[in-house]
């Protein structure tokens, strides 16, 4: 059982790490297992690139690269996905954002007077998540992430194509890695010093690391905020 927050409101997560860590695949999960919505920024990004939107064409370039989209950008995104009354009911469980302080201070803005509840850190070491990076695939169609694959590269869940993300290329994964340390990990830093952080073991295998973090969110109670 999760406990509820203090409120009693819809519970408010974000789930950090670096590129690879896992946050996309475990997110789906522990979001579905909490009831919460999944928000992950760079599924909405990839998305607007794919349609060919005015903030897909603004963004597509820095995406691909593996560059941080501008922090007003995101924000201005996010700001309208949180707005939706879907999520305000269920609460929502944020992936890939927020990636820097001015990020997390704007978080903290649009949750007033409340800001997150949890931050949820998958610790994966640097040298782990470029191996990973370099062999995953993922479904053009329902997003499914899986390694290089044998023989039939169709996905095992819908049949779509499997593909490479432009952004796992290695050059583009060395610039995300070194935004990871200079921008997000201090980040992460600034939640720790207010008490929201917990961080768990990202190179168990898949099945531990869910058990772990849906046992961490479960032993969660409120903490004075700073
Ligand atoms: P992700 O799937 O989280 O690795 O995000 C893919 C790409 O989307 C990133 O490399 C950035 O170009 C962009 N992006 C996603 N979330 C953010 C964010 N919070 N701040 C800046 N750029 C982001």
């Amino acid at each position: 059982m999760v406990p509820e927050s203090t409120e009693g409101r819809p519970r408010r997560v974000a789930l950090v790490g670096r590129p690879g860590a896992g946050k996309g695949t475990q997110g789906t999960v522990l979001a579905g297992s909490l009831g919460l919505v999944h928000v992950s920024t760079g599924e909405l990004f990839r998305d607007a690139v794919r349609a060919g939107s005015p903030i897909g064409e603004a963004v597509a370039t820095l995406v691909r690269a593996g560059e941080l989209v501008p922090d007003e950008l995101v924000v201005e995104l996010v700001a309208e996905r949180l707005a939706a009354i879907e999520v305000r009911e269920r609460g929502f469980l944020l992936d890939g954002f927020p990636r820097t302080i001015a990020q997390a201070e704007a978080l903290e803005v649009l949750l007033e007077p409340a800001g997150l509840d949890l931050v949820v850190e998958l610790a994966v070491p640097a040298d782990v998540v470029r191996l990973r990076l370099a062999m995953r695939w993922v479904c053009g169609a329902c997003g499914l992430i899986d390694g290089i694959p044998l023989s039939d590269p169709a996905c095992e869940a819908c049949g779509g194509e499997m593909q490479r993300r432009d952004d796992d290329a290695a050059t583009a994964v060395l610039r995300r890695l070194a935004e990871y340390d200079t921008e997000t990990a201090p980040m992460v830093e600034w939640y720790a010093g207010r008490g929201v952080v917990v961080s768990i073991d990202g190179t168990m295998p898949p099945d531990a690391v869910t058990r772990a973090l849906g046992e961490e969110v479960a032993a969660w109670t409120p903490r004075t905020r700073a």
